[in-house]
């Protein structure tokens, strides 16, 4: 039996075995012969200190043989002639979904639509490169859903291990590394997604399931308050009478089409605010007490950050951060600008960058309430439309720097940032209502004092980072899964206002496939 140990150590002997394990060997009193091998369970960046330490946790085999185990994936069933069930959306939520109804011995149709994730690639070039928005393929849409030219962090708040456990076991399964079972923070990376998320399409085609692309649901088809299938944008109908509907946060024809339907939907609070980009250097020495012109060293990760702050009663917090990373063109339709960030399996880019924003409250959709339960989306939309305006109508962002910001001055120019479509200088509090640019103001003063070096007219905002989570909840019965009202149908993973990420999200897929049975 291997011993199990937690050990603090410096980042040059974590990543070297030649030095940790003599360093092991002294700990436990034995030879480092005697030492077969070493592997690692978990690990973690301990930056609270001046000198930076890596925690471990390792099992050690003393003169044992070790034999790695790959991770299987479970036994998928073939489903060609079994009950069909839909999924709207490809999302992590719709793909998870249709795995596990696999395993139940079910057959998923998925319908999505955007492209598959190669020809979706063309689409992200035309927002980056020609500022065109394709409705229907862009960075949320299509196959993967708004996870795939993402950061690909796999961490969640979501307390259930076990949950969290398989689905990183899955993701091993069709191809990510096994690191991401060993890091306190995993995350895959734009460059590696696209790959696991074909092989999940493979095989759910290869037990008989099928997925569609291209395919954009229109309609949701109800008799006497149970589902019956769906409509299609080419005209055609599916039938079945259950439907996972899980098309994320901002299918805002999905919660108008059930809103016109007088489908029960309520309006959820979210945040909102702007993306912030840092030289990476700036964060690594603020992070790891480095200097920044020598920098972090070769063993330590590009520093990530996380920090809130409580400001006039309102959370206002860093989002989605990505180390070493790129802001990212995130709009849906023509005529709004949305920003989200990405980053490669290496994290290798100089810019660091974050979503900094405000929690939001109900009565804060007021000037909206015209518009129902969709009070909040078009609050969220007339942000993303004025910002597009601001900016000078194509895919540039408004931007300002961070001191300017906080001293309500237009910044002179802005320096070119990682955001491809490009920036317009303008004073970000033209983009947003007076509160939310208050808090932000005195928020960024607070973030200045609690990381020295963070408030500086070298880091550029952004505006704005509105997608943080669905502006709806689609509610439904905590037992059954199903919408309230609407037997069969299940409102499922971000858009319904179940998951916040793409652990939680492919969790709450497989909650709702296993309802299905
Ligand atoms: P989505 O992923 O939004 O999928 C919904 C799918 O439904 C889409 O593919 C869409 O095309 C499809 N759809 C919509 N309407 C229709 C329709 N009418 N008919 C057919 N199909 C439809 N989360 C993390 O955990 N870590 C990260 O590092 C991270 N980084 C991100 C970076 C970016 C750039 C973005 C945009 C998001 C990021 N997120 C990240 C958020 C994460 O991607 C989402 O939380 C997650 O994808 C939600 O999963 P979902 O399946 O519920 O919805």
């Amino acid at each position: 039996m291997p011993r199990e140990l937690l050990i603090q150590v410096p980042p040059e002997v974590a990543a070297q075995q030649p030095l940790l394990i003599p360093h092991l060997a002294k700990l436990m009193h034995v030879s480092p012969a005697d030492i077969t091998h070493v592997a690692i369970l978990k690990r973690s960046v301990d930056a609270r200190q001046k000198a930076v330490k890596i925690n471990l946790k390792v099992a050690v085999y003393l003169n044992e043989a070790y034999n790695e185990s790959a991770v299987l994936l479970p036994e998928y069933r073939e489903v060609s002639n079994s009950r069909e069930v839909i999924i709207i959306g490809a999302g992590p939520a719709g793909l998870f979904a249709a795995l596990q109804l696999i395993e139940l011995g079910l057959k998923p149709i998925v319908l999505e639509r955007g492209k598959d994730v190669q020809e979706r690639r063309r689409d992200l070039k035309a927002i980056n490169r020609d500022h065109i928005v394709n409705e229907d393929s862009n960075y949320c849409y299509g196959e993967g859903g708004a996870g795939t030219y993402s950061d690909g962090k796999l961490y969640t708040r979501s307390k259930k291990r076990g949950d969290v456990d398989r689905i990183l076991r899955l993701f091993v399964g069709f191809g990510a590394s096994p690191e991401i079972m060993v890091e306190a923070h995993p995350h895959i990376g734009t460059n590696k997604l696209p790959k696991i998320i074909k092989a999940m399409r493979d095989k759910i085609i290869e037990h008989g399931g099928e997925v569609l692309f291209n395919t954009r649901v229109t309609d949701i088809l109800v008799k006497s308050n149970a589902v019956e299938g769906v409509a299609t944008q080419n005209g055609s109908t599916i039938k079945a009478d259950k439907v996972i509907l899980a098309t994320g946060h901002s299918a805002r024809d999905i919660f108008e089409l059930l809103d016109r339907k007088k489908i029960h939907i309520e309006a959820k609070p979210f945040a909102l605010g702007v993306r912030a980009e840092h030289p990476q250097k700036l964060i690594d020495s603020i992070q790891y007490s480095c200097d920044f012109n020598s920098g972090r060293g070769e063993f330590l990760p590009p520093a990530p950050y996380a920090i809130v702050k409580q400001v006039n009663g309102r959370g206002m917090y860093s989002f989605c951060m990505c180390p070493g990373g790129v802001i990212a063109p995130c709009a849906t339709s023509p005529g709004e600008v949305v920003t989200n960030g990405w980053s490669p399996s290496k994290r290798d880019q100089e810019t660091a960058n974050s979503g900094i924003v405000v929690e939001l409250k109900l009565e804060d959709f007021k000037p909206f309430a015209k518009h129902g339960a969709l009070a909040g989306m078009e609050f969220q939309k007339a942000i993303e439309q004025k910002a597009w305006h601001l900016a000078g109508e194509t895919q540039r962002v408004p931007a300002q720097r961070m001191v300017d910001f906080t001293q309500n001055k237009l910044s002179a120019d802005i320096p070119k940032t990682s955001y491809v479509p490009g920036t317009t200088p303008v004073e970000l509090g033209q983009v947003f209502p007076g509160f939310l640019t208050q808090v932000m103001r005195e928020g960024f003063t607070e973030f200045g004092k609690a990381m020295r070096g963070y408030l500086t007219n070298d880091a550029i905002l952004h505006a704005p980072e509105s997608r943080t989570s669905s502006p709806v909840r689609i509610p439904r019965n905590p037992e059954t899964l199903e919408h309230v009202q609407i037997k069969g149908l299940y409102p499922c993973g971000e858009g319904a206002g179940y998951a916040g990420g793409i652990i939680s999200a492919a969790i709450d897929g497989e909650k709702c496939a296993l309802k299905c049975v």
